[in-house]
C-alpha cells in the first residue's frame, strides 16, 4: 500500500512496524456542539483507510474524545469550548460531553464507520497527560507562566519538520500572533492551563503545578502513545492539524521519548461550502440530522464523500447530494438484480482479478472514486457472470459500506381516492365512537374490493 505522508511529501510505501498490528491514532471529537458533514468526512476517510488497512493487517485504531482544553482559540487563550458549550446550553460540561458523545456515534455508525478498537476520553487519562508533562519538565523543555506551563519550542529543533519551513514562516506571522507577554516563542504552547482565580471551572484538577486542565495537543500525545507505543504506524486528521496540533503532538512525544513519534501522517482535505468554510465557531455547518430532514439517507452521504479523493477539497452542494443519492440508489438496482441473478457468489480467476484491481485502487492512497468507478463498471460488465459479480460486488462492499444489496422499500400499494376518501370516512366515524358507520363504511370498501383491518397503528387496507 501506498500512502501520501505529509512529512515526506510524497506517497511513500506502507511498512508497519509489526504486520501482526498496525497501529493507527486518529484525532476524534470535540465534543461540546454536533459534528458538521465536514467533520464526518474526515471520519470516513480514516474508515476507508481502516478497512483498507484490514484487507491484510490486523489493525489497532485508537480515537480519543477531547472532552476537555481544547480552547477557542489556537493562541492558548480564549475559552475551553466545553464550558463554553456548557453556558449555551445551561447544562453542566460534563452532560455536554456525553451528549454530544452519543450524538456524535450515532452519525459515525449511520455513515457506517467502524467503531475505532480504542476510544480514549481526554478527562480519563489526565494522570497519564500530567505523567507526559513531568517528563517534559525533567528534560528542561518547559517554562512557568502566570496562566499555566508552557513548552518552549525553541528547544526542539525539528519543530517545523512536519510543516516545512516555507510554510511555517507564514503561520508565525499568522495563526500564533497573539502572543502573551509571558511567551518565549510566538509557537509555544500550553501544556497544562491553571483555573482561573476569579471562576471556578466545572473540569479541573490537581497537579504539581497547580489545579488546572490540560492543553489539548498534550492530551492526543498521551493516550496515543499510552495504547499505541513510542511510535505510531499511521496518525490522521484532517489538513486543518497539521500546522499546529500535530506539529505540538510531534514536539511533546518525541522530546518526552527520544523516538520517532509517528511514521506516516495522513490528513484528509476539507469540505467546503460554496460560501467558504464549514465551521462551528461561525455557525454555518450541516450536520447529519439535516440532510436526513431533508430526506437524504446518510449512506448517500457517504457516497458523495467516495466520489471525491480524500485529499482534493470537496465543495458540498445540494445538487450533488442529490446526484449522489441517485446514483446510489442506481447502483443498488443493479447489485440487488446480480443478486436475484446469481446463484451463489463465485470466485473465479476473472472476479479475483476485478478485486485486485479494487484493492490496487484502495491501496494507491485510497482511490476511492477509482474503486467506486471499477464498481460501476463491473456490475454492468458483460465479462462476468451474476456469479462471479456476485462475489466482486460483496468484496467491494466490505470496503465501499454502502449496503449495496439493499432493496428499495416496495412502494405502497396505490389507494385510489375514491377508496382513500371512504377509508378517511370510516377513521373519523371510528374516532366518534359510530361504530355503525364505521361496519357499513366496511362493507362498502369490501364491496369495492378492498379488506380493512383495524391494527393498533390504525387501519390497514389490502386489496382482495
Ligand atoms: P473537531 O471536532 O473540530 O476537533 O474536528 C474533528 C475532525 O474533523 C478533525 O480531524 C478535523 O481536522 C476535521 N475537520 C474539521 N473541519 C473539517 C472540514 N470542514 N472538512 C473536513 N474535516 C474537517
Ligand atoms: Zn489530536
Amino acid at each position: 500500500m501506498y500512502l501520501y505522508n505529509t512529512a515526506t511529501r510524497k506517497k511513500d510505501e506502507f511498512i508497519p512496524q509489526n504486520p501482526q498490528n498496525v497501529t493507527m491514532y486518529c484525532c476524534g471529537p470535540t465534543v461540546y456542539n454536533f459534528a458538521h458533514i465536514g467533520n464526518l468526512r474526515t471520519y470516513i476517510f480514516e474508515d476507508l483507510l481502516s478497512r483498507t488497512i484490514r484487507l491484510r493487517h490486523p489493525l489497532t485504531h485508537v480515537m480519543n474524545v477531547t472532552d476537555v482544553g481544547h480552547l477557542v482559540s489556537d493562541a492558548d487563550d480564549g475559552e475551553d469550548k466545553m464550558e463554553l458549550g456548557a453556558a449555551r446550553e445551561g447544562k453542566s460540561a460534563w452532560d455536554i460531553a456525553k451528549f454530544y458523545e452519543e450524538k456524535f456515534w450515532a452519525d459515525y455508525d449511520a455513515l457506517h464507520c467502524t467503531r475505532p478498537t480504542v476510544v480514549s476520553r481526554a478527562t480519563q487519562h489526565i494522570k497519564e497527560m500530567i505523567a507526559l508533562v513531568k517528563t517534559l519538565e525533567d528534560k528542561g523543555y518547559t517554562y512557568r507562566t502566570s496562566d499555566g506551563i508552557y513548552y518552549d519550542t525553541s528547544k526542539f529543533d525539528r519543530y517545523d519538520a512536519l510543516v516545512g519551513h516555507a510554510r511555517i514562516s507564514g503561520l508565525q506571522g499568522g495563526a500564533r500572533v497573539e502572543m502573551s507577554d509571558e511567551k518565549r516563542n510566538p509557537t509555544d504552547f500550553a501544556l497544562w492551563k491553571f483555573s482561573p482565580k476569579d471562576k471556578k471551572r466545572q473540569m479541573e484538577w490537581d497537579s504539581p503545578w497547580g489545579v488546572g486542565f490540560p492543553g489539548w495537543h498534550v492530551e492526543c500525545s498521551a493516550m496515543a502513545m499510552k495504547y499505541l507505543g513510542s511510535t505510531l504506524d499511521i496518525h490522521c486528521g484532517g489538513i486543518d492539524h497539521v500546522t499546529i496540533h500535530h506539529t505540538n503532538e510531534i514536539a511533546q512525544s518525541e522530546a518526552a521519548t527520544g523516538n520517532k513519534y509517528v511514521n506516516y501522517w495522513v490528513h484528509g482535505e476539507f469540505l467546503i461550502l460554496r460560501s467558504g468554510k464549514m465551521s462551528k465557531s461561525g455557525g454555518t455547518f450541516v450536520t447529519l440530522d439535516v440532510l436526513k430532514e431533508k430526506g437524504y439517507e446518510p449512506l448517500a452521504y457517504r457516497y458523495l464523500c467516495l466520489g471525491a479523493h480524500y485529499r482534493t477539497q470537496l465543495e458540498f452542494s445540494y445538487e450533488s447530494m442529490d446526484s449522489a443519492a441517485k446514483s446510489l440508489k442506481n447502483l443498488r438496482a443493479l447489485c440487488v438484480q446480480v443478486k436475484k441473478d446469481a446463484a451463489a457468489p463465485a470466485e473465479t480467476e476473472k472476479s479475483k482479478t476485478w478485486k485486485d484491481k479494487f484493492t490496487a485502487a484502495m491501496e494507491d492512497d485510497l482511490n476511492a472514486p477509482k474503486a467506486l468507478a471499477l464498481t460501476w463498471e463491473a456490475v454492468r460488465s458483460a465479462e462476468l457472470s451474476a456469479d462471479e459479480k456476485l462475489d466482486f460486488l460483496t468484496f467491494a462492499d466490505s470496503i465501499l459500506a454502502l449496503d449495496l444489496f439493499r432493496e428499495e422499500e416496495a412502494p405502497k400499494a396505490d389507494i385510489p381516492a375514491d377508496i382513500q376518501s371512504l377509508l378517511d370516512a370510516r377513521a373519523a366515524a371510528r374516532k366518534a365512537k359510530d361504530w355503525k358507520k364505521s361496519d357499513e363504511l366496511r362493507d362498502a370498501l369490501a364491496q369495492a374490493g378492498y379488506l380493512v383491518k383495524d391494527t393498533p397503528q390504525g387501519q390497514q387496507v389490502e386489496k382482495k
